[in-house]
């Protein structure tokens, strides 16, 4: 009999963990849309019921500032020679299409821009970006200092008090003696 081959599949697992309330989520070629959760800009994984509801969302002058200054990047990137893989030919072309682009978007304008990142290509856009970048920081409670992650707090009150961690933990072993000890005085 044959011998199955156990290389048959390209899945790969994964696993996620709520930064907030610490809830885990995980398995075969699973994404963080399926867990529930998602990634702001700051790279914070959070379940997507602990975002805010933000009265500041982007404007889409704001937007069309992000799209524009992406064509822009992406220009300077095509032409600072880093792109070894195209000729000369194309780089000319992907650096005319960025010009296009910027131009295109530039002309659009007041209430046609709002709908254009309602209903048009700027709503597509806007998608691929936020997947790509993470959501926006204003619906993040971590960003907005709402929650507080331990290490954030730690290196303000390093910074503020001017100690280093070696010298936190001589303390802690120096008053609490054991680990044991400083956990139920502590709470951790
Ligand atoms: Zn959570
Ligand atoms: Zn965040």
């Amino acid at each position: 009999m044959k011998k199955r081959n156990s290389w048959v599949s390209n899945s790969s697992s994964s696993s996620f963990i709520c930064e907030v309330c610490g809830e885990e989520c995980g398995g075969m070629d699973i994404g963080l849309s399926d867990c529930g959760m998602d990634r702001c800009e700051n790279e914070h994984v959070i379940c997507e019921r602990h975002k805010l509801d933000s009265e500041e969302e982007r404007t889409p002058e704001q937007k069309k500032e992000i799209v524009i200054a992406q064509a822009n990047k992406m220009k300077e990137f095509y032409l600072s020679g880093k792109a070894t893989w195209y000729t000369e030919e194309d780089i000319a072309n992907l650096v005319q299409e960025e010009e296009d682009w910027i131009n295109e978007v530039q002309q659009i304008e007041g209430d046609e821009l709002a709908e254009w990142f309602e209903y048009g290509e700027g709503y597509d856009w806007w998608l691929d970006w936020e997947s790509e970048h993470g959501f926006s920081s204003e619906y993040c409670p971590i960003c907005q200092f709402q929650v507080g992650r331990p290490q954030d707090m730690l290196a303000m009150v390093l910074d503020e008090t001017g100690d280093t961690r070696e010298e936190v933990l001589r303390r802690m072993k120096e008053k609490y003696g054991t680990y044991r000890q400083a956990k139920d005085a502590l709470r951790f």
